[in-house]
This record gives C-alpha cells, structure tokens and sequence, in this order.
C-alpha cells in the first residue's frame, strides 16, 4: 500500500491548485484521476478575469494548444425576450477560450505532483490519524494511506457521497447538454459567449463558437426532452437572430449541481476529508465555475499546510480560509451586488446604463420573468427566497454549512 502525505481525487482545474500549494510545501502528493489524460471535459471554456490571473501567477502562460478557436473571449453578451443585447467587455480585456482537455493536463502536470491515471476513487476510511482510500486501476483493487484526502472530483462527487451517503438526494440538481453545428451564416460575434435570459426557451440558454462551429446548448429538468428544448432554441435563433446551422454533428450534455452556493448548501467534508471546487458546490449564477475551482482548489491545500503548521484541526482551518471564496460565490448571486458592483468581473451596471431608458425597462421586466421561471423547480421557492433576503443578510449566512 502506497503511504502518502495527502492524495486528491479528480486532475481537473479545483485539483490542480490543490496540488500546486501541498507540492509548493513539500508534501507527498498523489493525484487519482479515473479517466486516461488528457481527458475530455464538457465545458465552454470561457475563463474570467480572476481564473486567468490564477493560471498565470501559478502555472505560467497557457501553450496554444490549451485553446481553441477563437483563442480568447472579449465577454458574455446577454440576450432579453424584447430583443434587447447587451454585450458585457471582461475587465482588463479578452481572456483565453480554454480547451479543457490540454488545460487540465497542463495545469495539473505543471502542480508537480503524481498524477495515477486510470484510477477511480472507489471508497475511503477515516481512522483519525490517517485515511485509507479503496480505488480501482483499471479494473484492479488498489489502496493508498494519506493523512488527507482532498475531493476534487467535480459535481458527482464520489468522495461526498462516502461520506455523505445521503448528499445527492438533499440538493437540487439540473442537466445540461449542447450540440456543435457547421455554420451556414452566424450573427453572433464569435468574440463573445452568449446567454439568453428567455422563460420560453428555458432556464439555461447559450451560443458561441469554438473551432469553426457554433454550440447551442441548453440547460433542461430531469424527464424533459433535450432533443426537442434544442430544437426550439435553433428555431429561435434562426426567426430571432437571422443565425442558419448546418443538423447537428455531435451532442454531449450531464447533470450539474447547480444552486448549492445560492442556497448555501457548501459541503467541505469531515474529519480529514476535504471537499473542493464544484463538488463543494462552487459554481456561479451564470455556470462559470473554473475561477472558483482554481481558488478554492488552492484554499485547500494551503489549509491542509496551515493545519500541519499549526496542529490545528484541518476542518477549523479549511472553514475558516474559505470563507472569502464563499463570500465572493455568494455575492454573484446578489442583486444588489449585480446592480452595483461587479462581482461578475463584467460591466453589467455600465452596460444596462449604456442602454436607453426603455431598453433599461425592458430588460429589468425581462429580468424578473426570468426569476420568476425558477419556480417552477421543486427548490426554485427556496432559491427564490434567499436571493430576495440575501441583499438584507449581507451576502451569505455560515448556518447550512455541513
Ligand atoms: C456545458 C458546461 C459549460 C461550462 N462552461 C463553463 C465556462 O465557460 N466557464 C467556466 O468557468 N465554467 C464552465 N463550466 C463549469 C466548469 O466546467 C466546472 O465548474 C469546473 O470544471 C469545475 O472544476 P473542478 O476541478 O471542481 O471539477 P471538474 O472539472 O468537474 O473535474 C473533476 C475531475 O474528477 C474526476 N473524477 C470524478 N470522479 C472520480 C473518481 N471517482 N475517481 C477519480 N477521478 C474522478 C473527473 O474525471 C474530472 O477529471 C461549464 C460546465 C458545463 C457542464
């Protein structure tokens, strides 16, 4: 059995930033990724501000390869059911349009530490004093024996549920899938990731480019029918925006764990169990959940070095440390913070303001329908009401923590 200072499940983006702060201390670091890498990863790849900054203060410039097509994003342009568009500039410019798949590897072979491959986390053992972890390479029974254990392993996490066998069952969950289509003729600045706020056509809707086609993509409930909600949406985007798309040539789509951080319902593990990224329920109000990965991803592993350095318990570490990040999730759900400030790294305020005032009208009544649509979903009451009483709580409360 291989005895180590700390291993990760997932080599994804929130692992990786784990990984740089425990190897950067010293610490034996194992990483157990259940696919082979490079390995694909359903995203758009639009990075903000902040998870550029991230990469580049810890990993150094992204190869080309790490990108597609365009190679960066000016910003997110919102579309409203009164035809209204509002394109939102990144601050500090552009950021780059990742490619998930030589990203990930990149950042995580740049962390330095051990990465197995191939290897899925099937199950782990506290005894207080040490974790034992059941995993499986390729088919195989294999254990490690860690002090920590960091679960980095994305919205499904396996490292939760044996933990918290009953995690799965508490949260809201939605799907997403998108199909990638040859372009007949697209309107839609390749430039920027597009987002409809839209009740008719669903409760998640996007568009861009990347590689020469165009991706539609939608978010749907458990028994809804995706073929036929993306139908609707190419229909709309051809009537709407004048955009003609070759059939689809290929589709893909998963469930997410969206919500968590609107309702509070984080999860950071136990004992010496950590959970991080968007397995802990970091994900915004837009779906860009890199930049908070990369952040809370390094909180970990600096808590569990924290931890050692002080004798302290890791959880009262890892609590205490991640409440910045918790803060700055929460926030991008604020609607005061959104009408005021700029928790989204995007001008949203500038934006609106650059409208005239019955365009401004417009998109607030578009707005609130779009809210409103959310109640549609069993926990869509919930949502709806602590994003009303969130400007009063100041943002986020401590209390569901688990
Ligand atoms: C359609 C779509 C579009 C998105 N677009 C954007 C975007 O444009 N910008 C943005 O910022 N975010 C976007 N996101 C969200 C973003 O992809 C995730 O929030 C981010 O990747 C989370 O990173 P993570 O490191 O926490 O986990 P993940 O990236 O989910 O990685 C988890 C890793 O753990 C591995 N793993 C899982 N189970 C096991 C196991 N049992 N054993 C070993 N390994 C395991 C997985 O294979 C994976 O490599 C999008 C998501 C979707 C679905």
């Amino acid at each position: 059995m291989r005895s180590v200072d700390v291993i990760i499940v997932g080599a994804s983006l929130a692992a990786a930033a784990a990984a740089k702060r425990l190897v950067d201390a010293g610490l034996e670091t194992v990483v157990l990724e259940r696919r082979e890498l490079p390995r694909h990863k359903i995203c758009s790849g639009i990075l903000s501000p902040r998870g550029h900054r991230f990469l580049l203060e810890n990993f150094g410039p992204l190869p080309r390869e790490a990108l597609h097509e365009p190679t960066s994003c000016r910003g997110v342009t919102f579309h409203f059911p009164s035809m209204v568009s509002m394109p939102m500039d990144f601050f500090g410019g552009p950021t780059p349009h990742l490619h998930r798949k030589y990203s990930d590897y990149w950042a995580i072979k740049r962390s330095g530490a051990e990465v197995h491959d191939r290897t899925s986390f099937a199950g782990l053992e506290d005894n207080g004093d040490h974790v034992l972890v059941h995993a499986r390479r390729q088919g195989e029974p294999v254990e490690y024996r860690a002090r920590q254990v960091i679960g980095a392993d994305g919205p499904s996490s396996l490292v939760i549920r044996s933990i918290y066998p009953d995690y799965p069952q508490s949260i809201p969950w939605f799907f997403v899938g998108q199909k990638f289509h040859d372009i007949v003729d697209c309107p839609l600045d390749p430039d920027y990731f597009h987002f409809w706020f839209h009740p008719g056509l669903g409760h998640y809707t996007w568009s861009h480019a990347r590689d020469g086609r165009q991706i539609v993509g939608v978010g749907f409930k458990r028994g809804d029918n995706f073929a036929k909600k993306h139908e609707h949406v190419v229909d709309y985007l051809a009537d709407k925006h004048g955009v003609r798309l070759q059939p689809h040539t290929e589709d893909e789509g998963c469930g997410e764990n969206f919500g968590p951080s609107l309702i509070n319902r984080y999860v950071f593990g136990k004992g010496n169990v950590l959970i991080t990224g968007q397995a802990a329920g970091f994900l915004n109000m837009i779906g860009e959940g890199m930049s908070c990965a990369l952040h809370s991803g390094a909180i970990s592993g600096e808590a569990v070095v924290e931890a050692r350095l002080r004798n302290r318990p890791v959880q009262e570490m890892y609590r205490r440390m991640i409440a910045s990040e918790v803060r700055r999730t929460s926030d991008q759900w604020n609607p005061l913070k959104i009408a005021f400030e700029r928790p989204h790294e995007a001008d949203f305020p500038a934006a609106l303001m650059a409208l005239g005032w019955r365009d401004r009208g417009k998109v607030l009544r578009d707005l609130w329908r779009f809210i409103v649509l959310y109640k549609e979903f069993k926990w869509g009451r919930q949502m709806a009401m602590v994003a009303m009483q969130r400007p009063l709580i100041g943002g986020y409360s401590m209390r569901r923590w688990l």
